[in-house]
């Protein structure tokens, strides 16, 4: 097996060589944002890191989840982001790559590995199978079913099945029923076919991301029913995705505890055997307010402001999706401007006239060239969506321990010692 090395376009800070003592001193003392930025003055995009709110997002996950939580890695690999997560007790990892099965199990040797890409690379299956221990496969059609069983060479008991159902466009933002799942006729068939070689067997499905609305699931456990019903096949997988939502400026979702009360009510309807595991697999709900952009405004022209960062970097939400997030504005040299907010676009830094974000973001209205502005909720599908499009691909990372710029409907924040 070659060794490839990952490549990241974000690098954390250097500091000059700390012992251990000193870099748990400094963890205990993290600034916030604002002193980091006032310090750091940065000339790149910073990517801000809370690792105390992830790992109390993870925490508060697992404690209301009635079963095994699978962290949807796609949605932040970023080491320090997987360590937190480990932190507030993740020890399951939903993976789509061998890249991603790698990272994990480079990072944790215990951890357990899910293989959740209905359509693989054969060589990543082997790999996956016989380097690192991962035993648990899904697919939505025959010819994938018939991959697996080659690259696992006849593993049967040991092997773990899991057939992704379709689902009708649902309560989601962002759509994700287009391109994998297995329709209830086909899903009876592959369920049938995968009891038949496998140790273990099971279902999976995916509301889509953002996903606001509680019934979704409901909805989507019902389809379940009926395809459990039609095979004839107890399950023993039920995962539940991910899709659990954040709050963005213009969203408040409902709490995670009325996602869990529809899950646990769409359950108590199927009446599964008690050796059903029931597995989810969020990404967005245990990351994205843990996470902070900081920005520098490079240039404005009315109600345009030019910065360093875009829909090539890790706004590419705030382009064609239309998201808006929550802003602050950073001043060096005096205490950040207290008057009227008003709405902006940005404009990324790339010459392609598509990347500019319409938000609109609110901001004090004399935001000007050289202030810096903390965009929250970044720490999904922010990061890893990077490129190196047109030279902007450098940025740093550092660790900060300052609340999000939202907090999370129904979480309580722990509060800080003194
Ligand atoms: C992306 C993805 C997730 C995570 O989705 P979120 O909306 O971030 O919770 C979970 N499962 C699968 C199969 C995915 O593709």
């Amino acid at each position: 097996m070659s060794h490839m090395r990952f490549r990241s376009a974000v690098t954390p800070i250097r500091r000059s060589f700390e012992s251990r003592r000193d870099r748990d001193m400094r963890r205990n003392q993290l600034p916030g944002v604002v002193e980091t930025v006032l310090a750091e003055r940065p000339s790149v995009p910073m990517h801000c890191l809370r690792p105390t709110v992830l790992t109390q997002a993870a925490e508060r996950f697992l404690g209301l989840f009635p079963g095994q939580v699978l962290y949807a890695v796609k949605c932040n690999p970023a080491p320090a982001v997987l360590r937190a997560l480990w932190a507030g007790g993740v020890r399951h990892f939903d993976c789509a790559s061998a890249g991603e099965v790698r990272l994990v199990r480079q990072m944790f040797p215990d951890a357990r590995i899910h293989f959740m890409h209905p359509v693989k690379a054969r060589p990543a299956i082997r790999e996956a199978w016989e380097w690192h221990g991962v035993r648990d496969f899904v697919f939505d059609s025959m010819d994938e079913l018939a991959k697996i069983l080659e690259e696992t060479s006849g593993a049967f008991g040991d092997l773990g099945l899991v057939v992704r159902l379709a689902l009708p466009k649902g309560g989601a933002v962002y759509d994700l029923s287009g391109k994998f799942g297995a329709e209830p006729d086909e899903a009876v068939r592959l369920l049938r076919a995968a009891r038949a070689v496998a140790g273990r067997v099971g279902l999976c499905f995916h509301v889509g991301s953002q996903c606001l609305d509680p019934a979704a699931w409901e909805r989507a456990l019902d389809r379940v029913g009926q395809v459990i019903a039609r095979a004839g096949v107890p399950l023993d997988i039920l995962d539940v995705g991910g899709g659990f939502p954040v709050s963005y400026p213009d969203v408040t979702p409902p709490p995670l505890e009325d996602f869990i009360a529809a899950i646990a009510h769409g359950l108590t309807r199927l009446n599964l055997p008690a050796f059903t595991e029931v597995w989810c697999e969020p990404g967005r709900a245990l990351v994205a307010p843990a996470q902070s952009l900081v920005v520098r405004i490079e240039g404005r022209r009315g109600d345009h402001l030019f910065i360093n960062d875009g829909i090539y970097g890790t706004l590419s939400d705030a382009g064609v999706p239309g998201f808006r997030f929550p802003c602050r504005l950073i001043r060096a040299g005096e205490v950040a401007p207290i008057n009227e907010l008003v709405p902006f676009s940005f404009f990324g830094p790339t010459c392609d006239s598509a990347d500019r974000m319409k938000g609109p973001f609110l901001l004090p209205a004399d935001a000007r060239e050289g202030d810096w502005i903390e965009i929250g909720q970044l720490g999904a599908y922010g990061t890893c969506l990077r490129t190196a499009f047109n030279g902007f691909d450098q940025a740093v990372m550092v660790d900060v321990s300052d609340r999000p710029l939202l907090e999370t409907p129904g979480y309580q924040p722990v509060e800080q010692a003194a």
